[in-house]
């Protein structure tokens, strides 16, 4: 991939997020393009970089663990997103590593991060995954009919609760994945759900929860109608034909 076919794509995907910001009168500069360079070598992330892009997520912590600290000298102000499952366990490698961890899928994950981020200037930025459709996702709270089952909803704000308390984390709001459909119309409930179910958190935990991290190449367009602030794209970045 070289600097001028990724800009071309970067142009036309922010073209969409502005097409679809002006729809529900919303401002492009509330949506923040996020690349995901996952598999891809340090000398693409470079020349996306050139390309103009700062903002990119890794799903990885192995592969992460190479290629950032390679493009600190480089690329310093990337700002780096974790958008993939982390073991428990992994958690003390974050913080160096990661701006901002979408993937929080666990009070026990997150208690340890909060550990991991002590030594931090400030808490270690983090969304909450949350599996609203139950179909695709291996990952994230279950939020499946959060909105008319009391056992889910229970379960789900008594984690929720618990994380807002840890005191090195900076819960920032919601992510999630929407299932692979061949027509993207069909993720708009799951993306509708988890603005929603934001909604309703923001209101009975008094705590501002501004962003919600959704839509990725298949489905950005739609998420950024129901109210992204954050669309992870690889595909649509990175391939050299993407279509969409
Ligand atoms: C790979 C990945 C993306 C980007 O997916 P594309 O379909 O390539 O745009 C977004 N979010 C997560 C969590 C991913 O793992």
């Amino acid at each position: 991939m070289t600097v001028l076919s990724i800009r071309d794509n970067v142009e036309h995907i922010l073209a969409q997020i502005a097409a679809a910001c002006a729809r529900r009168n919303r401002s492009e500069d509330d949506v923040q393009l996020v690349a995901v360079s996952k598999k891809h070598p340090i000398n693409v992330i470079e020349a996306a970089y050139e390309a103009g892009l700062r903002h990119f997520g890794e799903n990885r912590v192995e592969e992460a663990s190479d290629k950032v600290p390679a493009l600190r000298e480089t690329a310093p102000d990337i700002v780096w997103h974790m958008v993939g499952h982390i073991q428990s366990r992994k958690s003390r490698d974050i913080p160096p590593l990661f701006d901002v961890v979408h993937s929080v899928d666990s009070f026990k994950l997150a208690r340890r991060l909060s550990v991991a981020a002590e030594g931090k200037t400030a808490p270690l930025d983090v969304m909450l995954e949350i599996n609203i459709s139950g179909e695709r996702a291996k990952y994230g709270f279950d939020a499946n009919d959060w909105s008319t089952n009391i056992a889910v909803r229970d379960k789900l704000w008594q984690n929720i609760g618990q994380i807002l308390e840890l005191p090195h984390l900076n819960v920032r709001g919601l992510m999630t994945m929407a299932p692979f459909v061949d027509d993207m119309e069909a993720t708009r409930p799951v993306f509708a759900g988890l603005a929603a179910l934001r909604d309703q958190l923001q209101q009975d935990f008094s705590a501002p929860l501004p962003d919600l991290s959704m839509g990725m190449t298949n489905d950005f367009p739609v998420a950024v109608e129901e109210g992204a602030t954050i669309v992870r794209i690889g595909r649509a970045i990175f391939s050299p034909h993407e279509t969409t």
